[in-house]
């Protein structure tokens, strides 16, 4: 029988409470959206929506895929909503949000990938809020780079693509998911100019030298930004966690990225790929 390992105490956060968090929640139930940090159980709730911050998921909250670490609903999605677009901007304005971070669900089955409604949230949330800076996290489109430069032209500041795990962990943590097909959409990304971001999550069984190769792959390919956070199950159905990665190793993994060429590199046990993403929006290109 296997043991569920504790949590350690820097992994304990505050509650979400507080009239700002209140407030988001109840423009995000007003405008019927999807935020990925309540799919995702995220521990930051707290600070992020307490700061007037949230994560907009767009095309549905079910998922063509079934990544064994995500929340989400794994389905045959139901039509996507033209409206939405237009629903997410005019949510983005009034929260008064600084700076939106919006992800998506796979839509494998769609030809285009949902590229037109990632290009109509970008454009129309630039309309409404032209001082609002936005970052897309987006899902992998599977090869298809015209869905690709379709979803990076409508004017975002930061493009991001999680990795999620290292080359080895693949078939295990992102089943429907290539390490180098992600790699190339980045590197694809990149050529397009944009200011780069990803993603890896600790914790899941990879190892000190996967994560220094991860990064040396995410460097050849023209990576900017990259966080490092702590893997939590969401429910006992899902991947489990093989390691508590300790908040030293997650400072060693900072200074290693930098010292391999990154730009700048969010590391720390709470770290999700939207904490502090703000602050990446500065990052030279
Ligand atoms: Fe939402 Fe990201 Fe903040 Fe978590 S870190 S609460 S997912 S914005
Ligand atoms: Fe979750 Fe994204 Fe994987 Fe879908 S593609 S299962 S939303 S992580």
């Amino acid at each position: 029988e296997k043991k569920q390992i504790r949590k350690p105490d820097w992994l304990r956060v505050k509650l979400p409470v507080g009239k700002e968090y209140a407030k988001v929640r109840k423009l995000v139930d007003d405008h019927k959206l999807h935020t990925i940090c309540e799919s995702g159980n995220c521990p930051n709730m707290g600070e992020c929506w307490g700061a007037g911050t949230a994560t907009f998921m767009i095309l549905g909250n079910v998922c063509t895929r079934s990544c064994t670490f995500c929340a989400v609903a794994t389905g045959r999605p139901p039509e996507y909503d033209e409206q939405e677009p237009t629903r997410v901007a005019e949510a983005i304005k009034l929260m008064g949000v600084k700076h939106a971070v919006i992800t998506s669900v796979n839509r494998d089955e769609l030809k285009d990938r949902g590229a037109e409604i990632w290009y109509q949230t970008v454009v129309q949330t630039k309309k409404l809020s032209p001082d609002t800076t936005i970052e897309t996290l987006i899902p992998d489109v599977k090869g298809n780079w015209d869905a690709l430069h379709r979803m990076i032209e409508g004017g975002q500041e930061v493009v991001s693509h999680n990795m999620e795990t290292v080359e080895r962990l693949y078939r295990r943590v992102r089943p429907q998911a290539k390490y180098e097909r992600s790699l190339e959409q980045i590197r694809r990304t990149k050529d397009a100019g944009k200011r780069t971001k990803s993603g890896i999550m600790l914790g899941v069984g990879e190892t000190v030298d996967e994560v220094h190769k991860a990064m040396d792959d995410l460097v050849a390919n023209g990576l900017d930004i990259l966080t490092l956070g702590q893997y939590l199950q969401p429910t006992k159905m899902h991947l489990e966690v093989a390691e508590f990665i300790h908040p030293d190793q997650f400072n060693a993994y900072r200074e290693e990225g930098l010292k391999r060429g990154l730009k700048y590199v969010e590391s720390g046990p709470l770290v999700r790929s939207s904490y502090h993403a703000e602050r990446h929006v500065n990052v030279p290109i």
